[in-house]
């Protein structure tokens, strides 16, 4: 994957005002992605993730939300200094999303027919017959069989993994240069997923759409990414390409997500898991944030917090010790 970043996050935080203080729920992360490319976010619920995704699109209500700082950068535009109107034209036609329950994302009065085409009614300017008419088509291509008759149905007479599929119609309708993707398989059965999922690549490969894909599925994560940002308590600890990823991880915490997998092949009592939990925000410890989870924790760890820095080519990772441990990798099938 080559050429320049399509698009770049540079310390971006976004705050909360939660009682009388102001808390970061997403602090100081910075990371691009190339046009073409999958980046999968990964961690356990509560780490940044969605947050991140919502900043990027401009939707953190406000309050309790405090706008963002730093920079959100797409093809070189800080889309922290656009409008509302200019946001209002970004969504949906530059960068789309996709949320995980597609039946609270679909209005349940309008036939999604006419939904789809909204998009292309505001974004290129489409008169509504033409925009009912390219709407069957994008049905057609998500693969909902008879796109005439569905594009009469109501989001309630569809399946899931159809009003999944009905979303990715509509977020892919103008053709956007980035696609944002929040657990958007979660709500559906493994072999709708698999659908979805193999639907979301060759819909990437003819649109030739960037992708992020927020997830807590390592399964998925090996299927689709080409890079892997891995999220902990707001903060990103790792990043590289998904082989290293599996192979060498070198953050604690990523090491903790690999072995929590379960093992086919082996049998055990016990599930491996991350002992504790998440921090809250307004309980985020001093040093290290993942040291009071970690099992190669010193002093060092809970007095001074890391960065994030190269340890390899294109591999970055925030631990004191990240070239000195050797963790377990697991194997992509
Ligand atoms: Fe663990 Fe210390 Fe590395 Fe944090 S910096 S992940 S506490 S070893």
């Amino acid at each position: 994957m080559v050429g320049p970043p399509l698009l770049e996050v540079k310390n971006l935080t976004t705050q909360f005002q939660i009682d009388n203080g102001r808390y970061s729920a997403i602090d100081d992360i910075s990371f691009s992605v190339k046009k073409g490319e999958t980046v999968c976010i990964v961690g356990e619920s509560g780490c940044g993730k969605s947050i991140t995704a919502l900043s990027i699109m401009g939707l953190i209500p406000s309050p309790p939300g405090i706008p963002s700082t730093g920079e959100i950068l797409l093809e070189g535009e800080n889309l922290l200094e656009f409008t509302h109107s200019q946001m209002l034209k970004v969504r949906g036609k530059d960068i789309s999303m996709i949320f995980q329950e597609p039946m609270t994302s679909l209005n349940p009065v309008f036939q999604i027919g006419s939904q789809v085409a909204e998009v292309l009614i505001n974004h290129n300017n489409m008169k509504k017959s033409e925009g009912l008419k390219f709407a069957v088509e994008m049905l057609q291509k998500v693969g909902i069989s008879q796109p005439e008759l569905r594009a009469k149905a109501y989001p309630h007479q569809l399946s899931g993994g159809m009003r999944q599929r009905v979303m990715i119609a509509m977020a892919l309708a103008c053709n956007p240069k980035l696609l944002i993707a929040d657990e958007p398989t979660t709500a559906l059965d493994v072999t709708i997923q698999a659908q979805i999922l193999e639907l979301m690549k060759e819909l990437k490969s003819s649109f030739d759409t960037a992708i992020v894909l927020i997830t807590h599925d390592l399964g998925v994560v090996a299927e689709m990414a080409d890079r892997v940002i891995v999220m902990y308590a707001g903060s990103i600890v790792e990043v590289t390409d998904v082989y290293t990823l599996y192979k060498n991880p070198s953050h604690p915490y990523t090491g903790g997500l690999l072995q929590s997998i379960p093992k086919m092949k082996k049998k055990v009592k016990h599930l491996n898991v991350i002992n504790g939990s998440i921090p809250l925000l307004s309980e985020m410890p001093k040093g290290c944030k993942f040291h009071p989870r970690c099992s190669y924790a010193s002093d060092k760890c809970r007095k001074e917090r890391p960065p994030l820095k190269e340890i390899a080519a294109g591999h970055e990772v925030a631990c004191w010790y990240a070239k000195e441990l050797t963790l377990e990798g697991v194997q992509i099938v």
